[in-house]
């Protein structure tokens, strides 16, 4: 029996798996020392958890444990790699360039740095959501300072050419940063490999739990500088003060060491759950269009737009069998369908008209033979009562209709 509604929204939050729950346990209970108090046992416990924790969470990524900074989440890394950086660098340039498709989290950060005088280039991107790399070199000054750009979308999974933009960046001696809240589950990153300065993670997108995260600070070639963003006891070597969540923590090291561990098959399964997903929708619906690039993308991510459906319409008849978004705006505080459709070019409705699937660790292929009936099933409920998809159809039929001349 399927449990409804299924949750295919993983790019939103991931659940926390039961072995990071287990692990995390102890930590809320009689093992509650806080890490900075090593004059007893309690402390020191904490500490080598701690410990362990920043182990995992380097390995993941290739890096060492000390150039891992633990922050509530990929919101914060992101500020302070952004501003840290900005601010630690100004002397030397007060250029950043970014991509338009970037989360919130890198967008607002180089809004809030634009008003204290920095500049910043937002890249844009191709059909497919892709950025061009010599683009990028194109945009790069004597003034430039830092790149960020994300190592995979959290709307349309498309995946940036991170290496050769390391390599672009290390040539000209400018730091890059990349957010990999969405791709370090399933996509290996290895920093030294991808010529990666700074990168942030987050627990959550993980099977971690929420409010932790990390941000990955290279210590050597060159050694990155950061002007730190709260005040107070001298944490994580003084770049993030503030008493460290141990259950967290423990839990982000279980969540990345098991990311880790199935780095090798994972990607493939979800990559045949979606692609399954995906031509089970096409072979029953017409006018449905994939945003992002075919290949170039997540394994588990599907982004398609209904044509003649309102996405917010398609969720609501949606609503008791699947947990999935749109990327049109459910708020009436925003109106506006997504930046990041409208930036590969999409008119407003198709925008609007879009579903985002997530697939994730505990998706089932029955589940998702359930999700392609439920979507085929709402999708031409819509259309029956759609007027544009009436007035298409007939267009369509025209030239049938006219034999007689
Ligand atoms: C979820 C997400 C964030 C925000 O992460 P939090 O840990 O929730 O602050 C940032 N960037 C990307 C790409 C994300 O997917």
């Amino acid at each position: 029996m399927l449990s409804l509604p299924i949750y295919l929204d993983n790019h939103a939050t991931t659940r926390t798996d039961p072995r990071v729950l287990e692990a995390m346990l102890p930590f809320f209970g009689e093992r509650y020392g806080n890490a900075a108090s090593r004059t007893h046992r309690f402390g020191q416990d904490a500490a080598e958890a701690v410990q362990v924790a920043r182990e995992q969470v380097a390995e993941l990524i290739g890096a060492r444990p000390r150039e891992i900074v633990f922050t509530s989440g990929a919101t914060e890394s992101n500020n302070l790699a952004l501003k840290g950086v900005a601010n630690m660098y100004r002397r030397h340039g007060n250029h950043i360039v970014t991509v338009c498709t970037e989360h919130k989290a890198v967008l607002d950060p180089c809004r809030r740095l634009e008003q204290v005088g920095f500049e910043v280039t937002y890249l844009p991107v191709d059909r497919d959501g892709l950025i061009s790399v010599d683009a990028l070199a194109n945009a790069l000054t004597p003034r430039t300072i830092l790149v960020s750009v994300m190592a995979a979308n959290n709307e349309i999974g498309v995946l940036a050419p991170l290496a050769e933009i390391g390599r672009l960046c290390k040539d000209r001696g400018i730091l890059f940063h990349t957010d990999a809240a969405q791709a370090a589950a399933t996509i290996p990153l290895n920093v030294d490999e991808l010529g990666v300065d700074l990168l942030s993670l987050s627990a959550h997108k993980m099977y971690g739990p929420k409010g932790v995260g990390a941000l990955y600070v290279r210590r050597r070639n060159p050694h990155v500088r950061l002007e730190p963003q709260l005040d107070g006891g001298g944490h994580e070597g003084g770049l993030r003060s503030g008493t460290l969540p141990v259950p967290l923590l423990v839990g982000f090291g279980v969540a990345c060491q098991l990311c880790r561990a199935s780095l090798a098959t994972e990607a493939d399964r979800l990559r045949r759950l979606r692609d399954r997903l995906y031509h089970g929708i096409l072979d029953q619906l017409e006018d449905v269009v994939l945003n992002g690039h075919p290949t170039q993308r997540l394994p588990g991510n599907l982004n398609l737009s209904f044509a003649h459906v309102r996405g917010e319409a398609l969720l609501m008849s949606l609503y008791h069998e699947l947990a999935v978004s749109s990327g049109s705006a459910c708020t009436s505080a925003n109106p506006e369908p997504s930046y990041v459709l409208k930036a590969l070019g999409l008119d407003d409705e198709l925008a609007h008209a879009s579903l985002r699937f997530g697939l994730g660790r505990f998706t089932t292929e029955a589940e998702i033979d359930f999700a392609i009936d439920a979507v085929v099933r709402s999708v031409r409920r819509l259309r029956a009562i759609s007027p544009s998809y009436h007035l298409a159809r007939a267009s369509d039929l025209q030239p049938a209709v006219s034999p007689r001349a």
